[in-house]
Order: structure tokens, then C-alpha cells, then sequence
């Protein structure tokens, strides 16, 4: 078994809509980003390379490189699972937290979670997300952006 973390911070800028664990939930702001700024699927990625030893996103699909302006996270995540697969790892199970006082997700929960389940190709009860407010403490309390934190288990495929 191994185990990684993931995390990520996208700053709200203005915008009709977030990408959010390969959702887009519509919202009155939107994110700064090079790509299509899921910060869901970036601390996921981070988490299940970490996991599998691999680095980070950075070093896989850097900023620098035309190829993934305005990229789609999940086309991201889908390349990360091949190289996971590559170390003959599969994933066990996920769990992320989103940090931000909006959009509210509970509307969002069920359509997240499915989304994700779908790009790891796990069961949707392997699949695990929370949502807190910063309780009004600091930027992300001020409404200025969004985090996530993200766990990932990994095991031999066999
Ligand atoms: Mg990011």
C-alpha cells in the first residue's frame, strides 16, 4: 500500500463558472488558471502521483508547455491513471477535502463524487468528498479563492 497527499489553491477571479472535479458548477466568479483550473482534479493528480512516487503535476504538465493551456483536468487525470498502471499500482480509494466559503457544494456533492468515480474508474464508495467553509479566517475565509486537500491509497495491482 502507499499513501499521498495532494494539495492545491486557485485564486477566484471574474468568471461565469468553475471546473470541479470535472464538473462545471456555474458561480459568479471564476478561477485564475492555465488550464481549465479544477483545483479538485490538480490535488487529486498531486495526491495519487505522490502515492505512486511520481512527483507532481508540475513536472508532468508544466505551465510552460503550449500543449496544456486551457487543458482538460480530467484528460490530465486520465494520463496520471496510465502512469500509475504503468507502476502496476491501482487506487484504492480517495478522499478530498474543498476548502471555500463559496459556492456551497452540498448541491454539487453527488455530481462530483460520480465524476471522479468515473475517471478513476473506481466505485463510487471509494470515492470520498468533504467541503468546509474557512470560517471567515484569512483569504480563502474572505472568498478570495478555493483549496483542496487530497489523499490517495495505492496498491499493488497484482
Ligand atoms: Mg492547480
Amino acid at each position: 500500500m502507499r499513501i499521498g497527499h495532494g494539495y492545491d489553491v486557485h485564486a477566484f477571479t471574474a468568471g461565469d463558472g468553475l471546473w470541479l472535479g470535472g464538473v462545471r458548477i456555474e458561480h459568479d466568479q471564476g478561477v485564475a488558471a492555465h488550464s481549465d483550473g479544477d483545483v479538485v482534479l490538480h490535488a487529486l493528480m498531486d495526491a495519487l502521483l505522490g502515492a505512486a512516487g511520481l512527483g507532481d503535476i508540475g513536472q508532468h504538465f508544466p505551465d510552460s508547455d503550449a500543449r496544456y493551456r486551457d487543458a482538460a483536468s480530467g484528460d490530465l487525470l486520465q494520463d496520471v491513471l496510465r502512469k500509475i498502471q504503468a507502476q502496476n499500482l491501482r487506487v484504492v480509494n480517495v478522499d478530498v477535502t474543498v476548502i471555500a466559503q463559496t459556492p456551497r457544494f452540498g448541491p454539487h456533492r453527488g455530481a462530483m463524487v460520480r465524476s471522479m468515480a468515473q475517471l478513476l474508474q473506481l466505485d463510487e464508495r471509494r470515492v470520498n468528498l468533504k467541503a468546509t467553509t474557512h470560517e471567515g479566517l484569512g483569504a480563502l475565509g474572505k472568498g478570495e479563492g478555493i483549496a483542496v486537500h487530497a489523499v490517495a491509497l495505492l496498491e499493488d495491482a497484482g
